[in-house]
């Protein structure tokens, strides 16, 4: 009998797991995701001008899993049984596996400060991506507020700067820790040129209808953006595999949680020596092909792959029009203004060009 795999998750890891998985003959596979298409996350900010519809930063597993033999179950997972070797959906039925891997990314994580999940937006997925958009207004008038000053925050609050009254508040003392000083006080001096006020060092304390409350200031708001940070999501806590005291799921260190589990993308942790390495597409796709990779031979009763290392090829993110920041190459080049943002439009390109060879299709998936 076919050995049936289930995937939950069609983002960068799943899919990734999924175009390795493919090759194998004689196997049941099943994508088990909620929405109608890959998500391309890192383009999303963009996606926040006025003119640049959503829908082009989305393929759908429709067009990208045709013909393929893979199944796309259109729902969302609410419980894993390793015990029984199940997962649960949300409409109550239940699928079982042989070999389960589980990417379902992350959602973002709030600290207990009053007001903050009821009134502000996340921008996690394209969901939220048009929750933003619906609230912006064309004119220059509306204020909006992005609290976090990490990759997410400064790259939405750069984009939206545009058309829009922009502040950043960030509540230590610099912008953007996973890049240099000297790249995030270029990043900080674009945005401020750009028209952001930029507002470092100050805590937020509460969110009150149409204000913050910082430990100095207050401030005015017509929309709030929360770019604070991240989590792995809180059904995990529902299943029996083992977590790690974040939620998290414990893995060994080729992303096997259990005999016939195995974890990838950002709700995998992965670690490099004693530093974890930051959550992103570019090592959740990594992690993606190494775990297609690790139960492609736990299938075939071979020995698992070396643990997995990543090797990051960089981290940009965009600025003001035409701009970007950040370090490219092993080792970490730094760039920044035009050529920064050349090369993540590339890295954009690329991508879309890699999944449209993985999965037997036509380029461009969907242009930009
Ligand atoms: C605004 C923003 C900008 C970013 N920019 C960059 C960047 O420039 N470069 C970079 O490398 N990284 C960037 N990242 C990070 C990157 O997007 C993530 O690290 C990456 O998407 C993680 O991949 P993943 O496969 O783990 O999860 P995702 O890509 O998030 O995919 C998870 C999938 O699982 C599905 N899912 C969720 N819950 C369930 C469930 N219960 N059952 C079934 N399916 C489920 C979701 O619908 C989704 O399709 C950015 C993130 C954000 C939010």
């Amino acid at each position: 009998m076919a050995e049936r795999i289930v995937v939950i998750g069609g983002g960068y890891a799943g899919l990734a797991a999924v175009g390795e998985l493919r090759r194998l003959s004689d196997v049941e596979m099943t994508l088990i995701d909620p929405g109608e298409g890959h998500e391309l996350i890192p383009e999303l900010p963009e996606a926040l001008r006025r003119h640049d519809p959503i829908e082009e930063h989305i393929v759908p597993f429709q067009e990208l899993l045709k013909d393929t033999g893979v199944a796309h179950l259109k729902q969302r997972v609410a419980n894993i049984s390793q015990a029984e070797r199940t997962v649960a959906l949300e409409n109550g039925d239940t699928l079982s596996y042989d070999w389960l891997i589980v990417s379902p990314g992350s959602v973002s994580s709030y600290p207990p400060i009053p007001g903050l999940e009821e009134r502000s937006l996340p921008l996690r997925n394209a969901h939220d991506t048009w929750r933003i958009k619906d609230r912006l207004h064309e004119n220059t008038h509306q204020r909006v507020v992005v609290v976090g000053g990490g990759l997410t925050g400064t790259e939405v609050a750069g984009v939206l700067a545009e058309d829009h009254d922009v502040w950043l508040v960030e509540g230590a003392p610099r912008l953007l820790p996973a890049l240099g000083v000297g790249l995030a006080q270029y990043a900080r001096e674009r945005l401020q040129a750009a028209g952001v006020k930029v507002l470092m060092g100050q805590k937020l304390v509460r969110v009150e209808e149409a204000t913050l409350q910082l430990e100095r200031d207050r401030i005015h708001y017509d929309v709030l953006i929360w770019a604070g940070g991240i989590q792995a999501p809180r059904w995990l806590r529902n299943t029996d595999l083992p977590l790690d005291p974040k939620g998290y799921p414990m893995t060994s260190p080729e992303g096997r949680v259990s005999e016939r589990v195995f974890a990838a993308g950002d709700v995998w942790r992965v670690w490099v020596g004693n530093q974890e390495v930051p959550q992103t597409a570019q090592l959740a796709t990594m992690a993606g092909h190494y775990v297609g990779e690790a139960v492609t031979r736990a299938m075939r009763g071979e020995p698992l792959p070396e643990p997995f290392k990543p090797r990051l090829r960089g981290m940009l993110i965009s600025l003001d029009p035409g701009i970007g920041v950040g370090w490219v190459i092993r080792g970490g080049i730094p760039v920044r203004g035009s050529s920064a943002r050349t090369l993540k439009e590339l890295s954009f390109q690329q991508y879309r060009l890699k999944l449209s060879r993985v999965f037997g299709r036509g380029w461009p998936f969907a242009s930009v």
